[in-house]
């Protein structure tokens, strides 16, 4: 098992690429919280951890509330008694998140505030989490877009992704001698409920789908799969990293067909 024995405890779990991971991370012996605004989707991913053999618990929180990060932390090492594993994963895309000319403060705050700032909250409070159980493994969900600029204009979801890998850096930076690691996970397009709207379009899928040289969109677990990896000692090593699960999108020049 590649996670015994660890508390792990992930945003966003109760969907996506969260979901795909607490499922994953139980699976490899790890102790899940799933911290998620969802409280219904959240108990259900307990449940089906529990019903596994598992050990899991779930608290509602709101990732760009100071107060619901600082309570999920203290309820993580209430329940479990640690935090060796935190997984920044909780996000949005908003649907009137466009170019920089005519998307509105109010969508520009709330993507930052979710994305990034949420982010920032879980490193706050769970750095002194992960300092008291000895170190830990810091992962956060940026995206392939933090590297490249998108050709269909999201610039909120853009910029806030670009802040979390600049951000993850200078943790892992700061951290790496009190044994904290920390990466940033690049995905390109997942088949998620995040991206199903956008993505039941066959006109704007095959706008995104003619840029990935794989030739297909990725699943929820190929993600997992990297979190995984970047949770477990076998990853002992990295820190600061740009970990891309992107299908070679960041690496080619495609030529739209
Ligand atoms: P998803 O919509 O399936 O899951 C996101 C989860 O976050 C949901 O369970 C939702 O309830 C939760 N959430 C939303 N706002 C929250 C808040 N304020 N506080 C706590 N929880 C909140 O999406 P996903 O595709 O699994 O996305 C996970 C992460 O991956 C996000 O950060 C997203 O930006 C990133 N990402 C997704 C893709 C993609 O194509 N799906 C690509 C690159 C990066």
């Amino acid at each position: 098992m590649r996670l015994r024995e660890k508390v792990a405890l992930i945003t966003g779990g109760a969907s996506g690429i969260g979901k795909a991971s607490a499922l994953q991370f139980a699976r490899e012996g790890a102790k899940i919280v799933v911290a998620d605004i969802d409280r219904e989707s959240s108990e259900k991913v307990v449940a089906e951890i529990q019903a596994a053999g598992g050990a899991a618990a779930a608290v509602v929180t709101d990732v760009a509330d100071r107060e619901s990060v600082q309570g999920m932390i203290a309820f993580c090492e209430e329940t479990f008694g640690r935090l060796d594993v935190l997984f920044n994963n909780a996000g949005i895309f908003h649907p009137d998140d466009g170019s920089v000319l005519d998307t509105g403060d109010d969508i520009w705050d709330r993507v930052i505030d979710i994305n990034l700032k949420g982010v920032f909250l879980g490193c706050r409070y769970g750095i002194p989490a992960m300092l008291r159980s000895g170190g830990g493994s810091i992962i956060n969900t940026a995206s392939f877009v933090a590297l490249h600029g998108s050709a269909t204009s999201q610039i909120a979801y853009t910029a806030s992704k670009g802040g979390v890998l600049s951000m993850t850096k200078e943790i892992a930076v700061e951290f790496a001698r009190q044994n904290i690691r920390a990466n940033a996970i690049c995905p390109g397009p997942v088949q998620t409920p995040l991206l199903a709207e956008l993505l039941a379009d066959p006109q704007r899928r095959q706008r995104r789908l003619v840029h990935i040289p794989i030739g297909r969109f990725a699943n929820a677990e190929e993600i997992a799969s990297a979190a995984l990896f970047l949770a477990s000692d076998e990853a002992s090593y990295i820190t600061g990293s740009t970990f891309t699960v992107d299908g070679g999108i960041t690496t080619a020049y495609v030529t739209p067909e």
